[in-house]
């Protein structure tokens, strides 16, 4: 932990030019050492009007002090809050000063460590903070305020304190024999095992799919020059993103952009055509296009409808990672009435019939497009990250292995310990300071 007179100091609204900017400090005795910038000792929670002076006592700003005395302060250290103009150029002057008088520059996400560290907030919750900042829509910014107010994480102290239920009658029987066993001790342990099993996994599913709410997913567009990738691209959008030409090629390189569906991130990856030649900047681009496709989630395999499925996208096709879940669009259905019949159909394949001019069939592409990548938008969703996921995932299977384990009760017990270890890893209840580490650094500085 941290030092507690170390006061640390950054300016908290985002660079650039804004109607105010704010600079905040935390720490313990902050009021003595920054005294010379307002000269005067602020009221607790009170917004006052004054000057900001530097070291030679000349105004370099004038705006809102408040105090916030620990322990009820976002840091639950003493918070001392600057509120100036907002431009760079005064706010780095009030930012200088205030480093002059002693605080020191903060790291990214110290402020919000501070928080975790002085138990205002769990580590869940102190994650939420840097996902509702960096959340890039409406549904993934009410997901992470849910998380934020605590939602997940309650869900996450039900569940552990089941478990510990769990575990105090297991640990009563196991000074007996199994023979020995109390009946209604045995059905009170299977019934409370099999209830947290089926709310673990109701959890995964909401983590899961907050998880995909924050992360996203990656999509690769494949098919042959011209075939209308870049269209369907710009249609998705509605932005000119890619360079969309007659001549077959033109997109030579990879192109990633994120577009949301229903609030679901969705990383594009718009390929260079796959083909041989002997161009060598399109063999790079042919080249990158491999690497990508290998890590995508859905691959999207787009065909002219008016050419068919020729031996060329066979080839394609051929070349694609065979666990990677696909969908077949057939482009450019305005310029003909017939359906191309697909070689290979059958149940297992999707086929959408689009057309990236005129819009037709986009909705249902992106309908299938939601499934495929797994999102089936469950009422309360909360922002999740992969890691918390991984933890539930892990505590699941310590379950599993629990109900495995029913006759020989240390290993079943020891089971429970573990699954509890896993969830203790969400809320930060039991946690290594390098996972520490690597949350907050992450975050911005100034939160
Ligand atoms: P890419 O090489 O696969 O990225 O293909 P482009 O998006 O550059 O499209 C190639 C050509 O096909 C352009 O002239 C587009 O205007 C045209 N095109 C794309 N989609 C459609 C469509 O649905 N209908 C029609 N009629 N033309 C399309």
């Amino acid at each position: 932990m941290l030092p507690k007179s170390d006061n640390i100091v950054a300016i908290a609204t985002a660079p650039g030019k804004g109607g105010i900017g704010v600079v905040r400090i935390s720490g313990a005795n902050l009021l003595e050492a920054n005294t010379p910038l307002i000269k005067f000792v602020p009221n607790p929670r009170k917004a006052t009007y004054t000057p900001f002076y530097d070291a030679a006592g000349e105004v370099i700003d004038q705006g809102i002090v408040i105090f916030f005395p620990a322990p009820h302060s976002y840091t639950g250290e003493d918070v001392l809050e600057l509120q100036g103009h907002g431009g760079p150029a005064v706010l780095q002057l009030l930012l200088q000063q205030c480093l002059k008088l002693g605080s020191r520059l903060a790291l990214p996400g110290e402020f919000t460590q501070r928080a975790y560290l002085n138990n205002k907030l769990d580590l869940a919750q102190a994650e939420s903070v840097a996902d509702l900042i960096d959340a890039s829509t409406a549904q993934a910014a009410k997901s992470a305020m849910r998380s934020l107010m605590g939602d997940f994480s309650k869900v996450i102290h039900d569940l552990v304190a089941q478990l510990i239920d769990l575990r105090m009658l297991v640990e009563a029987m196991l000074d007996f024999p199994e023979e020995e066993l109390d009946l209604p001790d045995v059905s009170r342990r299977d019934i409370k095992l099999s209830n947290i099993q089926e709310q673990l996994s109701k959890t995964l599913e909401l983590a899961q799919q907050g998880s995909l709410l924050r992360e996203g997913a990656h999509v690769a567009l494949i098919g042959q020059p011209n075939v209308g990738k870049s269209s369907l691209l710009n249609s998705l959008s509605g932005d000119e993103v890619a360079l969309v030409s007659e001549v077959p090629g033109t997109t030579r390189d990879v192109i990633r952009q994120t577009i949301q569906l229903n609030g679901i991130p969705l990383h594009i990856i718009d390929t260079a055509g796959l083909r041989d030649t002997i161009d060598v900047v399109e063999k790079l681009g042919i080249e990158r296009t491999r690497s990508t496709i290998a890590n995508a989630d859905v691959i999207l395999f787009m065909l002219d409808s008016q050419k068919g499925f020729s031996s060329e996208d066979q080839k394609i096709l051929t070349e694609l990672p065979n666990d990677t879940p696909r969908i077949f669009i057939y482009n450019k259905v305005d310029l003909q009435i017939k359906q191309p019949a697909h070689p290979e159909i059958d149940e297992a394949q999707d086929i959408v019939y689009i057309s990236a001019k005129t819009g037709q069939g986009l909705p249902l592409l992106k309908e299938r497009l939601l499934t495929l990548i797994g999102w089936h938008q469950e009422a309360g969703v909360f922002m999740a990250r992969e890691r918390h996921v991984q933890a539930l995932e892990q505590a699941y299977k310590h379950l599993l292995d629990a109900s495995s384990e029913l006759s020989r009760a240390e290993f079943f017990a020891e089971e429970l310990r573990l699954a509890q270890e896993s969830l203790n890893t969400i809320t930060g209840d039991f946690s290594s300071d390098d996972l520490l580490g690597e949350i907050f650094s992450r975050f911005c500085i100034g939160k």
